[in-house]
C-alpha cells in the first residue's frame, strides 16, 4: 500500500492508473476508521480495482467553535485497516499541502446546503465542497464512494457533480450500525458511558416515525413532535433539528403521501450526532 502525501505524486499515481486502464475508486474520509469506512472501502474495491481512500481532517468544514482540534485521530490504527481492507493508496495531505498560503477558491452549491445542517453550521458545505471538489481533482477517481449516514453531503456532492460535469459516478452506501442500533461516527468516541444509552435515542426516534407511518399518520407535524419528546426523554440531549423533507430538494414536506427523508441532528453532552431514514 503507498501512502502518498503530496498532491503530485498522488496526481502521478493516478494518472499511470488511468493510463494502464484502471478503474480507480476514491473513498474520502476524516480518518478514525469505523466499520462503516470499511464497508465504503469494500465497496470501492468491489467496483473499481485500484483503490484510494484519503485521510484529511479538513479544518475548512469546522466552525470556529466546532471539535476540529480534538477531532479524534489514530493514523497507524487507519493504515492497519486499510491495509486489511484491501486500499492501494493512501492520500494523507497536510493543511498546508492543501491550503497553502494565497488560496483564495471556493465551490458553492447554493440551495440545499441551506437546509438541515446547513443551518446550524453555516460554512460547513463550502468546506465539504471545496475540499472533495480538490480531493477529485488530486486523486482522479472514475467512482467516488460516500455513506448515506452523512444524507445531505452525499446529496450536496451529486449536486456539485452534475451541476459542474465532473465526471464521477457517485456512489452512496446505506448507513452501517453497531448491533444496538446507534450509526457508527467517529464522534461516537466523544460520548461518556450513560450518553451512550441517551444516543440510542436517535435511532428509537427513527424508529418510532417508521411505526407511526405504518400505523397510518401523515402528518409530519404529529410525527416531529413524537420524535422530539422520545429524543428529549433521554438525558444529555439537546435537538438540533427533527426534520421531514423531500429526499431531493431537502424541503419541509408536511403531508406525507410520497417517499419522504426524516432526519435528526442531536447534541447528547459534547458529541454532535445525526441520522436519517426513509420513510
Ligand atoms: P468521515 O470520516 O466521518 O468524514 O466519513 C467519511 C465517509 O464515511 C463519509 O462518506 C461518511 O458518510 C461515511 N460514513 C461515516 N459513518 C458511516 C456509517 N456509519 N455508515 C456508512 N458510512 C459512513
Amino acid at each position: 500500500m503507498e501512502i502518498i502525501k503530496k498532491i503530485e505524486l498522488m496526481q502521478e499515481l493516478s494518472d499511470k492508473w488511468r493510463r494502464d486502464g484502471h478503474i480507480i475508486s476514491c473513498v474520502p474520509t476524516m480518518g478514525f476508521l469505523h466499520q462503516g469506512h470499511v464497508e465504503l472501502l469494500r465497496v470501492g474495491r468491489d467496483k473499481g480495482d485500484r483503490l484510494i481512500m484519503t485521510i484529511f481532517v479538513n479544518p475548512t468544514q469546522f466552525g470556529p467553535h466546532e471539535d476540529y482540534e480534538r477531532y479524534p485521530r489514530d493514523t497507524e490504527g487507519d493504515l492497519d485497516k486499510a491495509r486489511s481492507a484491501g486500499v492501494d493508496a493512501v492520500f494523507m495531505p497536510t493543511v498546508e499541502e492543501m491550503y497553502p498560503d494565497g488560496f483564495q477558491s471556493a465551490v458553492t452549491v447554493n440551495t440545499i446546503t441551506q437546509y438541515l445542517c446547513g443551518k446550524s453550521r453555516p460554512g460547513h458545505f463550502a468546506g465539504v465542497t471545496i475540499v472533495v471538489a480538490k480531493l477529485f481533482n488530486i486523486t482522479k477517481p472514475h467512482l467516488a464512494i460516500f455513506g448515506e449516514k452523512d444524507y445531505q453531503q452525499l446529496a450536496v456532492i451529486r449536486q456539485m457533480v452534475r451541476d459542474l460535469n465532473m465526471d464521477i459516478d457517485i456512489i452512496g452506501v446505506p448507513t452501517v450500525r453497531e448491533q444496538d442500533g446507534l450509526a457508527m461516527s467517529s464522534r461516537n468516541k466523544y460520548l461518556s458511558p450513560e450518553e451512550r444509552l441517551s444516543a440510542l435515542s436517535l435511532k428509537k426516534g427513527l424508529d418510532l416515525a417508521k411505526a407511526m407511518i405504518k400505523d397510518g399518520e401523515k402528518d409530519s407535524a404529529t410525527i416531529k413532535t413524537a420524535v422530539r419528546e422520545l429524543i428529549l426523554a433521554h438525558p444529555f440531549t439537546e435537538i438540533d433539528y427533527v426534520t421531514i423533507c423531500d429526499p431531493e430538494k431537502l424541503t419541509d414536506i408536511e403531508h406525507l403521501d410520497g417517499p419522504s427523508l426524516l432526519a435528526l441532528a442531536v447534541k447528547v453532552g459534547k458529541a454532535r450526532l445525526i441520522d436519517n431514514i426513509i420513510l
